[in-house]
């Protein structure tokens, strides 16, 4: 007979920590009505410290030119088919100021690492973003560089920074990326960032290629020791032109139920339903926040790029307008009776 996780749910909801045995566990061991149990433990907690709200989050795609060539994304450098673009200062910045009209108060810089954004260009928009909205959180999700370089543009004004872990088992790291990058670079980067006193988002992708139970619950134990303010989770999808073009994707079921686990594991972090997991599933985003997740991420890319920005098959949100993303967006909250905010929803450090 299968074992009743309940007493592992209650554990880790009473005391925010499991061993690697006790999350492998918990995940081999999931059914439903476990799920449903972990899902209103999560729910309640979000609730205490969140309220009903979530936070928008505005994503400015700036460029998916990008040196590296990570197995599992479609911008990597090795994609011929990748058509490129990039986003100059005064492009991005006029996103952030309609962002803004649009109630935004906090932009995230995503892109591929393209030698381009120099610390002088990237520090430049970040100066001139905070210069004409002081009230507004930067986000920079840019990957990996120098820790002078984090310090620079740390100082010209960006507050946060977007760096998934992807894995935390080097061996796994490894098969999902070229030997010239490394697993230790990348946690590295994610301590220095923390170190520079950025709020510090990691992730992971549910369902990647060679992901075991085991890799999971590693994963789940780095959340709980690094306690990040962020943290991005949503389904691995194949792209067509990567070598794991015919890997099944993640399922929203497991990324619902590690939404649920992550936010017991470490409650006020701030928890994305991405637009991956509005991929696989129409309700994706709902769903997700339904499982404790109170962060939701539109498009304010330029209309004519979003397509371009392609890290897997079927990405959604490439045909409208700002204004139409952040009303639709609202829309499916309310309707769900969630409130999105006009707030730069910052972590609540004291929870
Ligand atoms: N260059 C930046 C931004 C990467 S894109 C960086 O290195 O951090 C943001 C995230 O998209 C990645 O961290 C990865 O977890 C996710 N991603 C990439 N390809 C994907 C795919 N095929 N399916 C789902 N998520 C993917």
């Amino acid at each position: 007979m299968a074992e009743d996780i309940s007493p592992l749910i209650r554990k880790l909801s009473e005391s925010h920590s499991l061993s690697i045995e006790e999350y492998e566990r918990l995940i081999a061991g999931r059914n439903e009505e476990s799920a449903r149990l972990l899902r209103d433990l999560a729910v309640k907690e979000r609730r205490r410290i969140y309220g009903n709200h979530v936070y928008v989050r505005g994503l400015i795609e700036v460029s998916n030119i990008c040196r590296n060539d990570c197995l599992y994304c479609g911008i990597r450098r090795s994609n011929p088919h990748c058509e490129r673009y990039r986003l100059n200062p005064d492009e991005i910045t006029a996103c952030a100021d309609e962002g803004y009209s649009l109630g935004f108060r906090t932009f995230v810089l995503q892109g591929g690492e393209d030698s381009y954004f120099t610390d002088e260009v990237l520090g430049g928009i970040v100066r001139s973003i905070k210069a004409s909205h002081p009230d507004c959180a930067v986000t920079l999700s840019m990957g990996e560089r120098s820790r002078s370089s984090y310090e620079h543009l740390r100082a010209c004004g960006a507050d946060r920074y977007l760096l998934r872990h992807e894995t935390a088992d080097p061996e796994h790291y490894a098969r999902l990326h070229p030997p010239a990058m490394s697993w230790d670079n990348r946690m590295n980067c994610l301590r220095e960032l923390r170190e520079l006193g950025y709020q510090v988002g990691c992730g992971f992708m549910v369902g990647s290629p060679y992901q075991t139970t085991r890799i999971l619950a590693e994963d789940l134990k780095f959340i709980e020791t690094f306690r990040p303010e962020m943290c991005g989770i949503g389904p691995f999808i194949p792209h067509k032109d990567t070598p794991f073009r015919d890997e099944p994707a993640g399922t929203l079921e497991l990324t619902c139920y590690l939404l649920s686990v992550i936010r017991l594991v470490h409650p006020p972090v701030l928890l994305p339903a991405t637009t991956a997991l509005g991929t696989i599933d129409p309700l994706g985003r709902e769903k997700g926040i339904m499982s404790g997740a109170n962060v939701v991420m539109p498009n304010l890319s330029p209309v004519n790029v979003r397509r371009k920005y392609e890290l897997y098959d079927n990405k959604i949100c490439t045909g409208e307008e700002s204004a139409q993303c952040r009303e639709c967006l609202s829309n499916r909250m309310r309707s769900i009776g969630y409130e999105v905010v006009v707030d730069r929803g910052d972590f609540k450090r004291a929870l």
